[in-house]
């Protein structure tokens, strides 16, 4: 029997990318265009995985209920745009002729890159052991990566658009600028290529640990129970990272699947409860923006940060945070604003108009644990 992922992969490549790339005179690509349809495929099936585990559950025992859910639509755009466009071709095209070439250039001058089974053969006969330590290596170079995004000024300016999101949902792992993914790919690349993950097993990788992400991230009470919480990372670990106290350079629980790192190098945090999400910082256009506004908001902040003075990201307050929750309405009232804009903006060019805001009233209660 076929397999249903390849019959798909082929019928995309045979039917819209070879026609595409003859088109372009790209036809030099051909041979790749197999392996990223089959990947984008990949990505698309690893959103219906994503959608049958997290929806369930954001019903089931949600976090929060949002009247107004408009500002989620963006972050499916993200992950639509991340898992079947860009992660695709990053992650197989990017990765895949990068190795090949540099193995070649490294070959002609005598040099052959290690790998884990290179450097420990008894691995060879375990390869879902080698698949678990590369998966481990990889997340330590993510865990270093993220805790820089908050610590250096410029990085955070960018990170910042991660945590502006104040809906936090399942859908809200690929909400990044453009810049930070771009740099996150190149950091996972060349730590990948640093320790010979095989090229057809590293978009295997990035799939699985972005599926364990996205379930980190979603609006749930669900805590893995004492010892659960310490080897997988739980939506109740990562919620307390994107807890308003903890955007900034003063932070915690920077892992992204496994908590190991954060325990290692002091930053976990398991005692918190599911506490209101945000970054009390950023302008609303980067929390509530659409794409383009987000992006655009994101480099406006870059820029900034550069001009400024000092290094380190500042840190939020519990002070800043409770005034934040506390001054909610004004809040509302900016997102309301900038939701009708964009309604207006919508409807001005015959397109559907998005649901009236209503605001993040429930903010208005009392504050919430901290
Ligand atoms: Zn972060
Ligand atoms: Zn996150």
């Amino acid at each position: 029997m076929t397999d249903p992922f390849d019959a798909l992969a082929g019928l995309i490549e045979e039917h819209a990318l070879v026609p595409l790339l003859w088109h372009l005179g790209l036809m030099q690509w051909e041979d790749l265009a197999y392996g990223w349809a089959l990947f984008a495929v990949y990505g698309a099936a690893q959103v219906g995985l994503m959608l049958a585990i997290c929806l369930p559950l954001e019903w089931w025992r949600p976090v929060e209920r949002w009247a107004d859910r408009s500002p989620v639509l963006t972050d499916i755009g993200y992950t639509l745009l991340a898992r079947v466009g860009l992660l695709p071709l990053v992650a197989f095209v990017g990765f895949y002729t990068t190795q090949t070439a540099l193995n070649g250039w490294l070959a002609d001058h005598g040099y052959v890159p290690p790998t884990l089974e290179r450097l420990l053969p008894a691995l060879l006969a375990h390869p879902a052991l080698t698949f678990l330590l590369y998966a481990l290596i990889l997340d330590a170079a993510d865990y270093w990566r993220h805790r820089l995004s908050h610590r250096w000024r410029w990085w955070w300016s960018l990170h910042a658009l991660h945590h502006a999101q104040r809906q936090m949902t399942f859908w809200s792992d690929d909400r990044n600028h453009l810049l930070d993914d771009l740099i996150a790919a190149l950091w996972f690349g060349v730590i990948g290529l640093a320790i010979g993950v095989p090229p057809l097993q590293f978009p295997l990788l990035v799939l699985l640990l972005r599926l364990l992400e996205s379930i980190s991230h979603a609006n749930t009470r669900v805590s893995f129970g004492w010892l659960g919480e310490r080897l997988l990372i739980s939506p109740r670990f990562h919620r307390a990272h994107h807890a308003l106290v903890s955007a900034g350079s003063a932070s915690c629980n920077y892992g992204a699947v496994f908590p190991c790192w954060d325990m290692i190098f002091g930053s976990a945090d398991f005692s918190g409860d599911y506490r209101p999400t945000g970054d009390p910082t950023a302008d609303a256009w980067l929390a509530s923006g659409n794409y383009a506004a987000q992006q655009w908001a994101g480099l406006r902040r870059l820029a900034k940060s550069i001009a400024s003075a000092g290094n380190t990201a500042p840190a939020t307050t519990t002070e800043t945070a409770r005034s934040f929750l506390l001054e909610g309405v004004d809040h509302a009232r900016k997102n309301d604003t900038i939701l009708a804009d964009q309604r207006s903006r919508r409807a001005r060019r015959g397109l559907p108009g998005v649901d009236a805001a209503k605001g993040a009233a429930e903010r208005r209660g009392a504050v919430p644990d901290l």
